[in-house]
């Protein structure tokens, strides 16, 4: 297994084991560790490293008709582009009816679709779900970055990847009121939970489901 693994020795004290979304082992390592013991470690881990990767792999065929453009979500469904003699982008039934002559631009003219459509949903939403829980934020942002669905700072902004309007309804508003609550409570402390979960009792239903999402992170750059 170690064999196969991508090693990478750096100034740390403990082993990490990482799957990287493509389903390759990574072992992060102190410097002066042997390579017996790196591999004992490992070995440990056996059951877990062969789980997750068979995982990943999984989601990646589920999902290879996104990464690879010939799908895109929207709410959680997802479209087959069609072209066609228009200006505008429109959604009818399964399809996303895409103006001809940006073709060549198709991924560029998408983001710009789906960042529109985010200020148009995501905004409103979080002021109707702010609301109902009493909060108020300073300003909301939607933005284009690869590793969160969303933040909230100690200035009270928050800022909203624009990729959740692909996620399904009921995951959009688990980041939008998961950031909220942040409002309240900065960290993830005991308290920021009991407080999320009194806002949104399934939440951790909603955190797993999200999960077979974060490939999307990582697409259209
Ligand atoms: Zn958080």
């Amino acid at each position: 297994m170690i064999n196969q693994a991508n090693i990478i020795r750096d100034n740390r004290k403990n082993v990490k084991i990482t799957i990287s979304t493509k389903g390759e082992l990574f072992v992060f390592a102190p410097k002066r560790l042997s390579i017996e013991k790196l591999k004992e470690i490992v070995e440990q881990k056996q059951e877990w490293i062969q789980r997750k990767i068979a995982y990943t792999k999984s989601e990646l065929e589920k999902n290879k008709y996104i990464i690879t453009n010939q799908d895109f979500l929207l709410y959680g469904k997802g479209y087959k582009i069609e072209y066609y003699n228009n200006k505008k982008i429109t959604v009818e039934d399964d399809k996303i009816l895409f103006p001809i002559d940006k073709k060549d631009n198709l991924i560029e003219s998408l983001k710009k679709w789906y960042k529109k459509l985010a200020n148009q949903i995501l905004i409103p939403r979080l002021n109707q779900l702010a609301t109902k829980l009493n909060l108020k934020y300073s300003i909301a942002k939607i933005v284009d970055v690869k590793a969160k669905w969303g933040s909230c700072d100690s200035k009270q902004n928050i800022k909203l990847n624009y990729k959740l309007i692909m996620l399904p309804h009921q995951l959009i508003d688990f980041v939008l009121i998961h950031e909220l609550i942040h409002l309240i409570e900065l960290n993830h402390s005991k308290q920021y939970f009991l407080l999320l979960s009194k806002a949104l009792p399934d939440w951790k239903q909603r955190r797993a489901q999200i999960k077979k999402y974060a490939f999307l992170l990582g697409l259209y750059k």
